[in-house]
């Protein structure tokens, strides 16, 4: 097998996050040779490939285990050929979110708070991702755009708190996330401001000294909901971020999706728990995936997750058990389930 020498971080001098995130892998065969698995046993699916293409952080790969196509970290990013099968229930926009879009760029569903998306892209496409169908590029606001999101907050004042969400806004620059934040704290209306990202996962050299201060000593109170699925992505350097963060004052959170064979059994997501909190993160919701269509070779039944969630009370404190949930369009909050 070739050894894919490009990929491998070789020099001394660590990658800076702007490089993490421009080199990321893009080609299925790369990350093949990479973790030493031979694609004839598991082609990548071209069709998913075009839908949604392949993207993986060099920092994310090298958490997955070497010459194993089980494993839980391979199988969230894996254009797999599972992809391809057509099943009525899965939509492109099963959360129709079309219907609360009121602006570009900000989604409005729940009472009190509203959803920017706030950049054009994620640093990783996780293969069962809701938004996979998301024309990002279209709602990715320009500085004007992102003008009339301010106008929209500012004139309803029952708007309390802005969440900034996929693409992922860590994939902003500092100087850009800094002056959106300063202008929606400068809304006075806005109490909270919510980050949802993946970085501190995939990309963690993303949590600089620098953006650690932009989001500390804020007017407002900042919460980071990151999103992990499983405990073997919270290596060394994610668990240092995440230590940075909450130890400047940035109120952490988890969100994982519960899904098969990455973490549909109640040890693996005891342990995520458990882990998560010994950096300061509390877990949040796990949801059940959503239908959308691409996706349904990752789908747990809601029984099942009910038992994994029955499972995890029997072995941890109440406040390391998630919520579970699902997303139900026309609903006035995400669905509680049991
Ligand atoms: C999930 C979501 C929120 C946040 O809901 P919480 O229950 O507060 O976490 C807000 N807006 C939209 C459009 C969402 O999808
Ligand atoms: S980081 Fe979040 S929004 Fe982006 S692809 Fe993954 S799940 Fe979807």
């Amino acid at each position: 097998m070739n050894k894919p020498e490009t990929l491998i971080i070789q020099s001394d001098q660590p990658k800076k996050w702007q490089e993490l995130l421009s080199d990321l892998i893009t080609d299925p065969k790369d990350l093949l040779n990479y973790l030493q698995l031979d694609e004839a046993q598991q082609p990548a699916s071209l069709m998913a490939q075009t839908q949604f293409p392949m993207k993986v952080p060099m920092p994310f790969a090298a958490k997955m285990r070497k010459a194993d196509w089980a494993d839980p970290l391979l199988r969230q990013v894996w254009p797999a050929s599972e992809e391809e099968i057509v099943d009525s229930r899965y939509v492109t926009d099963p959360l129709a979110e079309a219907d609360s879009n009121p602006v570009s760029g900000l989604l409005h569903k729940y009472q009190g708070r509203v959803l920017l998306t706030a950049a054009p892209h994620c640093a990783v496409h996780c293969r069962y991702c809701f938004r996979r169908h998301f024309d990002y590029e279209e709602n990715a606001p320009s500085r004007i755009l992102w003008q009339r999101c301010f106008d929209y907050i500012s004139a309803d004042n029952s708007i309390e708190e802005v969440i900034l969400s996929g693409g992922d806004p860590l994939a902003l620059a500092d100087k850009q996330l800094g002056w959106l934040l300063d202008e929606l704290e400068s809304i006075h209306h806005i109490t909270t401001i919510r980050i949802h990202t993946r970085l501190p996962i995939v990309i963690p050299q993303r949590i600089t000294n620098e953006l650690t201060e932009i989001l500390s000593l804020r007017k407002v109170k900042l919460v980071m909901v990151i999103h992990c699925n499983h405990a073997q992505e919270l290596c060394t350097d994610s668990r240092h971020a995440l230590n940075t963060l909450s130890s400047n004052g940035v109120i952490l959170m988890n969100q994982s999706v519960v899904l098969k064979d990455v973490n549909d059994n109640a040890d693996c997501l005891v342990e995520l728990s458990r882990k998560l909190f010994s950096v300061n993160v509390l877990p949040y919701y796990l949801h059940l995936p959503d239908e959308v269509a691409g996706t349904a070779h990752f789908d747990v039944s809601k029984n099942k997750a009910l038992d994994l969630i029955a499972q995890m009370q029997t072995q941890l404190p109440g406040y390391l058990v998630p919520k579970l949930v699902k997303e139900e369009p026309g609903q006035p909050s995400k669905t509680r389930i049991g």
